[in-house]
């Protein structure tokens, strides 16, 4: 499922969408290539969401100011449109995620069609977030993938950031600080649940907590930014890429262990964390 690689193909900032239409059945999938200023495409979707297309390529075609704070795509990505949330949820043989809307890969990512959404608000704002978030996570797979493609294999598989880097990372780079607990609420709800662990929650906690999971995550890479700016987290992730541990590559770009950051970020109750005490000594 991957689509040819990018580097050669990027060319001059003409923005491109073509459709391809064929007149069968509703089964039968369309698919439509979408090309950016480094960002390539291949929306594959049913009739039925025909008409959802212009907002996704449009969603899609936004992304790039937000994400090339990180680093650009290294290939192509699919972007799967499923009709409704069942479809998505067996997709991903993950049931029971009723606020799930999509799920991304470093080569694709599954989309719930925002025609099933039942939205409230502007569909599309909501939709260009959930795009430049889930891409967001498209981009940082690949860009800790190593240079000669994954080794990753079922024996020794791909060593994951933690979840609040990779959903912190998401949801700071889609401006979605709007969405979240506040710091206030947050603060609360780690008094009013001692001993469960946000920044590295387990699947019962990150289904049903949906709100707290994602605030702290959102909260705690905010922090870092502070700590290390842009350049630090591209440090971690080429760090990761060249084949150190995450917690190493953590260290050594941020100077900071990684443990003792999410233990101080916690105890503080997601307040910014003072700057290590610069001695000044001599005369
Ligand atoms: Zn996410």
């Amino acid at each position: 499922m991957r689509t040819s690689r990018l580097v050669a193909t990027l060319g001059p900032a003409v923005l491109l969408a073509c459709a391809t239409t064929r007149p069968q059945g509703t089964d039968v999938p369309l698919a439509a290539r979408v090309q950016g200023p480094g960002l390539l495409f291949e929306v594959v979707y049913s009739k039925a969401d025909e008409r959802e297309l212009a907002r996704i390529e449009s969603g899609l075609l936004s992304v790039g100011p937000r994400l090339s704070r990180w680093g650009s795509f290294r290939e192509g990505v699919w972007v799967r449109v499923f009709p409704d949330h069942d479809s998505l949820e067996r997709a991903l043989d993950r049931p029971g995620y009723p606020w799930l809307r999509a799920w991304a890969y470093g080569d694709q990512v599954l989309l719930q069609s925002p025609r099933s959404w039942n939205a409230l608000e502007p569909i599309d704002e909501e939709l260009n977030e959930l795009l430049a978030h889930e891409l967001t996570h498209s981009l940082m797979y690949q860009l800790i993938e190593p240079v000669d493609g994954p080794a990753w294999t079922p024996d020794a598989p791909m060593e994951e950031p933690p979840l609040w880097f990779r959903e912190g990372m998401a949801s700071v780079t889609a401006g979605q600080g709007h969405r979240r607990l506040s710091r206030e609420d947050l603060s609360r709800w780690v008094t009013a649940h001692p001993g469960a662990d946000l920044l590295h929650p387990t699947a019962e906690l990150y289904r049903t907590e949906k709100e707290a999971v994602y605030g702290a995550a959102h909260r705690t890479f905010d922090l870092l930014i502070q700590v290390c700016g842009y350049q630090g987290v591209r440090d971690v992730l080429r760090g990761v890429r060249t084949g150190a541990r995450f917690a190493d590559a953590f260290k050594a770009a941020t100077g900071r262990s990684l443990s003792d950051f999410e233990q101080q970020t916690i105890r503080a109750r997601f307040a910014p964390i003072p700057s290590a005490p610069s001695g000044a000594g001599g005369p």
